[in-house]
């Protein structure tokens, strides 16, 4: 069991929300919006006895639906949303020279945050100041959804359905902006969290169909959908850094070398080095807190240089994470893994800015990637935040 053994934020003392979520949707008052996770689906089915190809997000739009949730997105959109203001700051923090010493980190694993932390302090201005997925999308239904719907802010409700535990205590990040009450996310369920509200509803899996989710926060590109795999941060971001830079798109897959070692267990720091015109780049994914600290040292010494480095704190990613069920003495992480860089393989859309909802909201709402509005609500400054 990787979860009990492995989780490296304390799968031990789960907090239970499921009530405070029956409550929300009791409460006639409050419009509940969820999301739902990439790695959840590459594994609530498990649980419930349902095969793959039988347990497609679109049946846990139906069972939220079911239970009495409002309306229901995919977290892959605002993993896109993420991928946009992440590539946008590090191409800036680059070519400002401000990454000479030390690479720009990703910061959309709170483990990970919490780590660097407590054990690499200094290192916490490197963070990327882009939020997660998880907390963008609150932002965005407390605001531009809000706003479409005609209610104020603290009127919606808003749920997410994670692979992990430790996004319970992400939510309490500090936002610089207070115009909506409370926080960018109200309820984390973990994916056993969701599992035991199917049967509590009394649900049976096989009368679940497939339903699409709400809009206008549609559409997703596999470079969302791999953010649940290591890698897929800086393999979605590279695509978009490109395209950024070179104004034309890199072929999908030629950032895939951030991957392949990645999926054999163990394999610790995954390099690779890119040209993007005259640009060299220097990357590292890595898994596994056990890695993580080995390769901050290693950059502490300088016996490696990187530009930017994926960090993420369960082995394999969130597919791993320890929300997600528990089958003693199994590593599944590696397989579902696996099945996100198969469904990407297989999108329509493969680059976060061609998302055309997310082409939309900007051309609504934020404007273009780090404007004052995005700045506002879609980062965060790690060191205020503890
Ligand atoms: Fe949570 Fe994913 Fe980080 Fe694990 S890797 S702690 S599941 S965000």
């Amino acid at each position: 069991g990787q979860c009990i053994t492995h989780c490296p934020v304390g799968a031990l003392s789960e907090r239970d929300d499921t009530e405070k979520v029956w409550d929300a949707i009791e409460n006639k008052d409050k419009i509940v919006v969820a999301q739902v996770a990439p790695a959840v689906r590459a594994a609530w089915g498990e649980e419930l006895g349902l095969t793959d190809e039988d347990a497609p997000v679109g049946k846990i739009f139906d069972a939220l639906k079911r239970m009495g949730v409002n309306y229901v997105f995919d977290t892959v959109f605002s993993a896109d949303l993420t991928i946009m203001e992440e590539s946008t700051e590090f191409i800036k923090r680059f070519t400002s020279g401000e990454l000479k010493e030390r690479p720009m980190f990703t910061s959309c694993c709170p483990g990970w945050v919490r780590f660097v932390k407590t054990q690499f302090p200094y290192m916490v201005n490197y963070l990327s100041t882009a939020k997660s997925p998880q907390q963008m999308f609150g932002a965005v239904m407390k605001t531009y959804f809000a706003e479409k719907l005609g209610v104020s802010p603290d009127q919606i409700f808003t749920l997410s359905i994670m692979p992990c535990v430790a996004k319970k205590g992400e939510r309490e990040m500090d936002l610089f902006y207070g115009e909506y009450a409370g926080h960018d996310v109200d309820a984390v369920l973990t994916t056993r969290e969701l599992v035991k509200m199917i049967r509590s509803a009394h649900i049976r899996p096989d009368t679940l169909v497939e339903i699409p989710g709400d809009s206008p926060m549609h559409a997703g590109t596999g470079a969302g959908v791999i953010f649940g795999a290591t890698g897929g941060v800086m393999e979605a971001a590279l695509r978009t850094a490109y395209f950024t830079l070179k104004g034309e798109n890199p072929p999908a897959d030629a950032f895939k070398a951030v991957r392949s070692g990645g999926f054999q267990e163990n394999a610790g720091v995954q390099e690779a080095e890119f040209a993007i015109g005259d640009i060299k780049l220097r990357t590292a994914a890595v898994s596994g807190l056990g890695n993580t600290r080995r390769l901050l040292q290693q950059i502490e010494r300088g016996e490696v240089h990187y530009d930017f480095v994926e960090v993420m704190a369960c082995p394999g990613g969130c597919v791993g994470g320890g929300g997600q069920p528990i089958h003693d003495g199994e590593e599944l992480a590696f397989t579902r893994g696996r099945k996100l860089y198969a469904l990407d393989a297989k999108a329509k859309l493969r680059y976060s800015h061609e998302n055309p909802d997310i082409r939309e909201i900007y051309s609504d709402f934020f404007g273009k990637p780090m404007s004052h509005k995005a700045h506002m609500l879609l980062h965060t400054e790690h060191w205020k935040n503890n």
